[in-house]
């Protein structure tokens, strides 16, 4: 059966009250100040940047956020039967709050759901580490060993995962439709696997607001809202 890929940016999650943070036009890329809390280098030599890294998390949607009509519609396509897999630029958890199964998910930029150590790279989950915040430690430790906790996100100046990125590169290879929605298509090298599948033969459509760098690519470009869009296009590919 063809193999469908679908990639996902922030605008899939924008209706569930999420903004994007990491676009081009995002807070995190406009703000200096707030780009300083989900980057490396800053994270793990401040504490401070830490601890307001830790309170902008416990103020955020992302934890608290439910999956909205184009998640739905993508776990309903894949129940169907079709052979499927996402790849996705969201740290938000949706796709399997969904009903998309763990191994067919590709996080790209990691997960907001789990904290990671940075000394012993033991892994444990994001709430409640954030119940640790709430109940007075402003920059909670690994409890295994001291070392720093950082959610399990991909930040700037952090490498995609190699392991995910081969994997996502491969699906994008064997892809026979590659949709592309709610992504700028601006943040490498995530984006970049819209154009190897287009070379690759698949058949990309691309579902986004705004013009992409890979719209000359794209055998159909939508434009419509996600929400309604994309349950379309997803019953027109069954
Ligand atoms: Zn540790």
């Amino acid at each position: 059966m063809a193999m469908i890929a679908i990639l996902t940016g922030a605008g899939v999650s924008t209706d569930s009250g999420i903004p994007d943070y990491r676009g081009p036009q995002g807070v995190w890329r406009t703000d200096p100040e707030a780009e300083r809390l989900v980057t490396y280098g800053p994270y793990m030599a401040d504490p401070e940047i830490r601890r307001r890294s830790w309170r902008m998390r416990l103020e955020g949607p992302v934890l608290e956020a439910e999956p909205n009509a184009a998640h739905h519609a993508i776990a309903a396509f894949e129940r169907s039967g079709h052979a499927l897999r996402v790849l996705t630029q969201n740290v938000d958890g949706l796709h399997q709050a969904a009903g998309v199964p763990e191994r067919k998910v590709l996080e790209l930029h990691g997960t907001a759901r789990s904290v990671v150590c940075t000394a012993c790279h033991a892994r444990s989950s994001a709430a409640e580490a954030l119940d640790r915040v709430r109940a007075g430690e402003d920059d909670p430790a690994c409890r295994g060993c001291g070392g720093i906790l950082k959610p399990a996100t991909v930040m700037f100046g952090q490498r995609l995962d190699p392991v995910v990125l081969a994997n996502a590169t491969a699906i994008a290879k064997a892809a026979e439709v590659f949709l592309a929605v709610g992504s700028s298509l601006q943040v490498h090298p995530a984006a970049a696997l819209a154009g190897i599948a287009s070379e690759h033969g698949a058949r990309l459509i691309i579902v986004n607001a705004e013009p992409t760098p890979y719209d000359p690519l794209a055998a159909e470009l939508i434009r419509e809202p996600i929400g309604t869009a994309l349950p379309e296009l997803l019953e027109r590919l069954r």
